[in-house]
């Protein structure tokens, strides 16, 4: 039985939708799916699936084509993402990192209001980190976890740049980086260092992975998504000239105030995650899975009734997951913001569950270490724990701008 197209029906998309979605589905059946144990199982980067990204023009999906990208949008990108997720979790994850950089430089940046001089600005420096994705085919990643509340939005960056002749000296921790020893630059978010810094105060800074003052350090041996590499970054006054600003100086915080879906770039991934997690029951029940004995297992009414319950999740995940992609824009009103929280929480939770009913409804032999369903079950388990939007976060924030207006306060209560 083939497998269901990740937007549902092709027909509603985009040439361009179309054929990155085909072109990151063959990439993934023939290459990404049979590495995926292996990096999985020594928790190494995968490096030969971003040759293959490289060679096939997917490190570049969102760079404008006025630079030299496929100037995919956000919808093309969630998708393509999407698609890569069902083969290889750690590989759409980090791929996820590295594109937003070109995300939040390109079409974000694109959107967001700027004076005249920081849009001239903008445009020098992104053109340089552009044309090395482009033409070199660099990496980038996107540290900003630090273990206190910054990432989470509440507080102001703890790593700091401090603004000297030609540029900045960067200083701080990152922990949880993916891409770490792998990227070829740091997307790393600071603030500004200056009396009374707030999170108005933030930059993105393209630190090269080789400049002096940059240690990777701990080890990663996580649960799932272990092929992220996701160690520790240590800055130690790394001096970085002006050109390694992504976005201009301030503009990070409008961009997060005002295009909030810049941060629901995490849950395609989980998406993926969820659809492979269905497709493996079919293909096991059915008796079709590679690897396994060709026992059916589809007619007993109990295994019928749980996959047509995975389908149901399935779909309604799909149906917002699609709905948030299409959605994304400057300034969304207050509806689609709060349908944006319930997307990503909708499509992390969900994940997990599908892969979670896929191992009950399959059995005990589904989830042995030969097959991938283990894997996707774990992987699947790490996007609700992801800031800046946690399960818990998203909730926490629908169901505050679900009571209240914004700005709107309650009275103080006197006892
Ligand atoms: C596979 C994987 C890859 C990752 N890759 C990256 C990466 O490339 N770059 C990166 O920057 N980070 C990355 N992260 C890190 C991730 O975003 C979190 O920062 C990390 O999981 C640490 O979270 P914590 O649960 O220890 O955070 P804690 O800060 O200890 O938070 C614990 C929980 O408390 C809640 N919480 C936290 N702060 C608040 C608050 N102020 N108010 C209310 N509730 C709060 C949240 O729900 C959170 O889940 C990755 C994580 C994983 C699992």
């Amino acid at each position: 039985m083939t497998p269901g197209h990740i937007a549902g029906n092709p027909a509603k998309l985009t040439a361009q939708q179309r054929e990155l979605i085909e072109l990151a589905g063959t990439l993934g059946r023939e290459k990404f799916a049979p590495r995926a144990a292996q990096i999985d199982r020594d928790a190494v980067f995968p490096f030969d699936n971003y040759a293959d990204m490289r060679a096939a023009g997917l490190l570049k999906i969102c760079v404008p084509r006025e630079h030299g990208g496929l100037g995919a949008d956000f919808a093309t990108y969630v998708m393509v993402a999407a698609e890569i997720g069902r083969y290889c979790g750690a590989t759409a994850l980090t791929w996820n990192m590295h594109v937003c950089s070109a995300m939040w430089a390109g079409f974000i940046a694109d959107a967001l209001d700027m004076t005249a001089e920081q849009r001239a600005d903008h445009e020098r420096c992104r053109a340089i980190h552009f044309r090395r994705v482009v033409e070199e085919g660099k990496v980038y990643a996107q540290p900003f976890s630090e273990g206190g509340s910054a990432a989470a939005g509440k507080s102001p960056w703890g790593t700091v740049a401090q603004r000297v002749d030609g540029g900045y000296l960067v200083s701080g921790r990152k922990i949880f980086a993916s891409l770490s020893g792998a990227a070829d630059y740091y997307g790393v978010l600071c603030t500004l260092d200056k009396p009374g810094a707030t999170m108005r105060d933030s930059l993105y800074l393209a630190v090269p992975s080789d400049a002096e003052g940059v240690t990777v350090s701990g080890a990663w041996d996580p649960l799932g998504m272990r092929g992220t590499v996701s160690r520790n970054l240590d800055f130690k006054s790394v001096f970085v000239p002006d050109e390694a600003r992504m976005i201009p100086e301030g503009l990070y915080f409008q961009a997060a105030s005002r295009f909030p879906h810049m941060f629901a770039t995490l849950s395609p991934t989980y998406m993926g995650l969820a659809q492979a997690a269905y497709d493996f029951t079919v293909s096991y029940l059915r008796g079709e899975m590679p690897g396994t004995p060709p026992v059916k297992r589809r007619m007993y009414p109990t295994k019928q009734v749980a996959t047509a319950e995975m389908r149901i999740k399935l779909e309604q995940t799909r149906a917002i997951f699609l709905q948030n992609a299409r959605d994304a824009q400057v300034d969304p009103d207050r509806d689609t913001r709060m349908r944006l929280y319930a997307a990503h929480y909708s499509i992390m939770e969900n994940s997990n569950d599908i892969a979670r009913l896929a191992i009950r409804t399959c059995g005990g032999q589904s989830m042995l270490k030969t097959l991938p369903l283990e894997r996707i079950y774990r992987d699947s388990r790490c996007g609700s724990l992801m800031l800046p939007w946690t399960a818990e976060l998203c909730v926490d924030r629908l169901g505050r701008e679900c009571l209240y207006e914004p700005g709107e306060r309650d009275e103080e209560i006197v006892a």
